[in-house]
């Protein structure tokens, strides 16, 4: 089963890294302690809730899975195209760097990244023993933001792509997601002939596949082992933060991933 219960958190995990150890869990919005619009297990801190509660939040999580707090790197996602390869965790008080992908082939450090309907890429080369997550919107799937990770990932570790297994984790679905001309457009210039599958048009509105265009990215680069979840943040509020589904009120969910010892 890919959801686990750990006292009052519940977390997803994806199959094809748990066997291969790789620490993984995108938690739903459960156990934690905000009150609504945030309610309950927050990462977020930017959206009006209350930072302390973020923070215990968050080590709430981590106690759950058996990492330490201290143990984290994350950064400032902005929809850009930065990539960070990094050898040591943000040391506590430390501003983030902005980026919106992040490595490390280093088993102390806790990667950690916050959605809310952008799509969770989690990437692993067993072969490096390098582990990646990536966050991406609209804009990170049509600038092909995972296409230039897994460029830089060869660059710096030597990764070769067929080694990498990839997973796609909740964030909304084609249904849930209409978008405006400027995205459709862009989408059409930067995938050619598969915008036609990416991009669905019905009762005058466009509605644009952010799992598929980024399976297609994967693909195109040589990966393989993809597997993706098919769980819509905003048609399972309960269990997810979903910016479209509530209206830009609500909080982010996190995700997180780590190299065995
Ligand atoms: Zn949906």
């Amino acid at each position: 089963m890919p959801f686990h219960d750990v006292g009052s958190i519940c977390y997803y995990s994806f199959d094809n890294l748990d066997e291969n150890k790789v620490l993984n869990a995108t938690f739903t919005r459960r156990g934690g302690i905000s009150p609504p619009p945030w309610a309950s297990l927050n990462m977020g801190g930017l959206r009006g809730d209350d930072p302390e509660r973020v923070y215990a939040n968050r080590v709430t999580a981590f106690n759950s899975v058996g990492r330490q707090p201290e143990s984290v790197f994350d950064v400032w996602q902005v929809h850009g195209n930065s990539v960070i390869c990094t050898k040591a965790p943000r040391a506590y008080g430390k501003p983030h760097q902005k980026a919106d992908a992040i490595f490390t082939d280093h088993p102390e450090i806790t990667l950690f990244m916050r959605f809310a309907d952008c799509v969770p890429i989690l990437l692993f080369d067993p072969r490096k023993k390098v582990i990646g997550l990536v966050h991406a919107g609209w804009q990170g799937t049509v600038n092909k933001l995972v296409s230039e990770a897994l460029d830089a990932i060869s660059a710096q570790y030597g990764c070769a792509h067929g080694d990498i297994m990839a997973a796609i984790g909740p964030s909304i679905c084609p249904d849930h997601y209409s978008v405006g001309e400027e995205v459709v457009n862009k989408v059409k210039s930067e995938f050619g002939k598969d915008a036609e599958t990416l991009i669905n048009e019905r009762e005058g509105r466009y509605h644009f596949n952010l799992w598929e265009a980024n399976r297609l990215l994967l693909e195109s680069k040589g990966i393989k082992d993809i597997f993706v979840s098919n769980i819509c943040t905003a048609c399972n509020l309960n269990d997810w933060y979903s910016h479209r589904g509530e209206a830009g009120h609500t909080g982010r969910f996190g995700v997180i991933m780590a190299l065995p010892g």
